[in-house]
């Protein structure tokens, strides 16, 4: 069996706030030093970026593309991100969301029809239209019926399907009578698969993760791992099928984040430096405690809200496992007690991922011994080791600012330990 992982979700350089070194090339190589094995175009609606996608491209296999050197085993997928800016129902809704394509061609056509109905597509990667989510949907479904649609960082506060301050309390709210259309939404950084099945109207929605990343070395934070029986299995159609069936003997598992990480998981207000719990927002009534201003509700207080039951009520063995990483140079550099970006951090890492192998066999599989004989210090092996179990203290992100994980927790037993303030 041919285990592939794969990131769905991330950006190139011509979307906002994204490093200039979002090229296909680079982004191949980056995925190698992860670990990924197929990863997002990204941005394909944007013109001078689907020039760039068809100048390095080249189908390898059913919707599935190369870079046409072949300098890299890295494959690519069609699947970009828009936002979506209306209003519906009395309310102005912002949604991101993630379209899958199918080919070239039907990239083509999308991008046209964006046009003839008035989108900006130029000036940004991540293009912003007043189409409204189901229109979208509409749209795709009439050029190509192989298009998929994945709600993006589903419960994100600003910019999602489910967010506090831009979406919907039900999928049906949004897309009406196209929701069977909607087989899969995307957990974002700041939530985990356990919070999304405390509802169980999310039980026939299948949960991805990918990176979203803004630059190289982001992508695969999260990511999808997928098995295929034979090389011709890994096209575009049969992604989609997996993916939309949730089947647990091809969808393996997600990777992700410890939601806590993430800059959205509690509530909070940023220049305050003022963090709460669900029910402390409650009682504090919804205004920060220092400036009385509104606090930013988290994903954790909107998954509360709209929850039907908790943690220990989900139903067993039926939804695709996930496991938690922690970044490897956030790793490191803890152990280092220094920034993950430092020089020192840097040096440790190529060296590691030069004798061991890519970051994700590292965090998820290389074995004691092979990490053992090839770091300068003992403790990141027992920092990977607790991360695999779960044995890490989390202190948790809001209103944008993200959260920290403590791998070293000592005296920390066996459990994972949900420390949030
Ligand atoms: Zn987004
Ligand atoms: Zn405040």
């Amino acid at each position: 069996m041919l285990q592939k992982i794969i990131d769905l979700h991330i950006h190139s350089k011509y979307s906002r706030a994204c490093s200039k070194d979002l090229e296909l090339p680079k982004i191949a190589q980056a995925c190698q030093i992860k670990g990924v094995d197929i990863v997002a175009t990204a941005d394909f609606t944007h013109p001078a970026w689907f020039e760039h996608i068809k100048e390095n491209l080249i189908e390898d296999n059913q919707g599935i593309y190369r870079l046409k050197d072949n300098s890299s085993l890295t494959r690519f997928i069609l699947s970009t991100e828009i936002s979506c800016i209306y209003k519906h129902k009395e309310a102005v809704r912002r949604l991101h969301l993630v379209l899958l394509a199918p080919n070239l061609k039907a990239v083509e056509k999308f991008n046209q029809a964006l046009e003839k109905r008035g989108v900006n597509i130029r000036s940004d990667g991540r293009p912003i239209m007043g189409l409204s989510a189901k229109e979208i949907l509409q749209i795709m479904l009439a050029i190509d019926p192989d298009f998929m649609m994945i709600p993006a960082h589903a419960w994100t506060p600003w910019f999602a399907i489910f967010g506090s301050k831009s979406g919907y309390d039900r999928l049906e709210d949004c897309f009406e009578e196209l929701t069977p259309r909607i087989r899969a939404i995307e957990t974002g950084l700041s939530s985990d698969p356990p919070m999304n099945r405390r509802l169980s109207a999310l039980d026939k929605i299948v949960l991805v993760s990918n990176s979203d990343a803004h630059s190289l070395d982001k992508i695969g934070r999260e990511a999808n791992v997928l098995a295929f029986d034979n090389p011709k299995d890994i096209n575009f159609l049969n992604i989609k099928k997996i993916i939309e069936s949730g089947d647990r003997d091809r969808f393996l598992h997600t990777i992700e984040f410890y939601p806590e990480e993430g800059k959205y998981h509690c509530d909070g207000h940023r220049d305050c430096r003022v963090c709460l719990t669900p029910l402390q927002t409650k009682k504090a009534n919804y205004l920060c405690p220092k400036c009385k201003k509104k606090l930013t509700v988290g994903v954790l207080h909107r998954v509360d809200d709209l929850a039907d039951r908790n943690e220990d009520a989900i139903p067993k063995n039926i939804f695709v496992p996930h496991k938690y990483i922690v970044p490897l140079r956030e790793i490191i550099g803890y152990v280092f007690g220094v920034g993950p970006k430092s020089k020192k951090v840097d040096k440790e890492y190529q060296n590691m991922i030069k004798k061991i192998g890519h970051e994700f066999f590292i965090l998820l599989s290389a074995s004691e011994e092979q990490i053992k004989k090839n770091i300068s210090d003992g403790n990141i092996w027992l920092a990977i080791a607790n991360t695999r179990s779960g044995n890490v203290i989390l202190k948790g992100g809001y209103d944008g600012e993200f959260g920290q994980v403590n791998v070293l927790p000592q005296g920390a037993n066996q459990v994972k330990q949900k420390k949030l303030f």
